[in-house]
């Protein structure tokens, strides 16, 4: 469960208009009432950096801004021109952010790699999330990076390839099949299968 903006607004009512000390004594009872994730949800945003960034308690250079989503030039860029682009509402990792900020947060950045490659003429975009400390993420909050990238930069975002068995392969694929729940219904898949193998049949038939 995550905190809902109804919620959080609701906290904050409670807390509006109680001295200092008050709010600190009501905040704890508050806070004992939540569950894990949402104590991290509302105790994180109040120190996270990017949080206050959202709240201009931090001075940013801003390159996108909506209800939802925040863009802004990272500070200490890969390249220059290098954006983070990050909801407003405060989620440490991806897993909680819900399906239409995330759809919306890839259309943004796939929109910000274009105004990027145009500004800075890059040859190329890296777009990427370091999802846990494990995978580089540093920042307490979940965020995408838009680098621009150059033929010879000096920014490495590379590995090295692993040899695998293919029953090795086939195991992996049946189980991460398993655990990911189907976005769209198999029927609408199969229409738009039929539709491409249509057009595909006319463009054949073109002299
Ligand atoms: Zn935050």
């Amino acid at each position: 469960m995550t905190l809902t903006q109804e919620k959080i607004e609701q906290i904050r009512n409670e807390l509006e208009g109680l001295s200092e000390e008050e709010q600190q004594k009501k905040f704890q009872e508050i806070i004992t009432t939540l569950s894990p994730e949402e104590r991290e949800q509302l105790v994180g945003r109040q120190q996270c950096p990017f949080c206050l960034m959202v709240k201009g308690e931090i001075p940013v250079k801003k390159v996108y801004e909506d209800d939802t989503l925040l863009g802004i030039l990272d500070i200490r860029p890969a390249n220059k021109g290098h954006v983070l682009l990050f909801p407003k509402e405060h989620h440490r990792v991806m897993s909680t952010v819900p399906d239409q900020v995330i759809g919306e947060l890839f259309k943004v950045a796939n929109k910000l790699s274009t105004a990027i490659f145009e500004t800075v003429g890059a040859q190329g975009t890296n777009i990427f999330v370091a999802n846990g400390p494990a995978a580089g993420q540093t920042a307490p909050h979940m965020l995408v990076n838009i680098i621009p990238r150059f033929a010879k930069d000096n920014v490495s975002i590379g590995w090295n390839a692993q040899t695998i068995e293919d029953n090795e392969l086939e195991t992996l694929s049946e189980n991460i099949r398993k655990k990911t729940p189907r976005e769209k219904p198999k029927i609408a898949l199969e229409k738009k299968e039929e539709k491409i193998v249509q057009q595909k049949g006319k463009m054949d038939r073109l002299p």
